[in-house]
């Protein structure tokens, strides 16, 4: 069961369409039309991970599993849940247009790292400077 779950958010990642970097890129941030495929992105993995949860809650529900299985089947549950409110937050962050900014360098965040980590407000360049770490915990009014 988890092992499917887990096969199909990765196909559904899979499936989104990733573009070659362009030659000309907007000063800051991304498109309309970028944000807009990244709201459907997102949709997706909300309503993929809201299955995910139904799942999960069913195998909590029936009693049959073993201890083990209940407790794994509640930590998935647990994680899942914490993702999809950070789905939940990058889409109100897309609806407010300020979603893919760097907000250690004002710079896009990579695409990859969007879908992968969608509450992620670093790109891997800041991120792995460590850089304003202090300042986005301050500057971050979502959740
Ligand atoms: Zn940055």
């Amino acid at each position: 069961m988890r092992a499917t779950t887990r096969r199909q958010m990765k196909s559904a990642l899979q499936n989104f369409p990733v573009r070659k970097r362009r030659t000309t890129t907007p000063a800051a941030g991304y498109t309309k039309a970028e944000l807009e495929e990244f709201k459907l992105a997102m949709e997706e993995m909300a309503s993929q991970i809201r299955q995910d949860i139904k799942a999960h809650n069913r195998i909590l529900d029936t009693n049959t599993q073993s201890r083990e299985e209940q407790n794994q089947a509640a930590y998935f549950l647990n994680r899942q849940t914490e993702l999809l409110r950070h789905v939940e937050s990058a889409m109100t962050r897309i609806r407010m247009g300020v979603f893919g900014v760097c907000v250690g360098c004002g710079e896009k965040i990579e695409k990859e790292r969007l879908l992968a980590v969608p509450h992620t407000q670093l790109c891997v360049d800041c991120k792995n400077n460590g850089r304003s770490a202090r300042r986005i915990t301050a500057m971050s009014t979502t959740q």
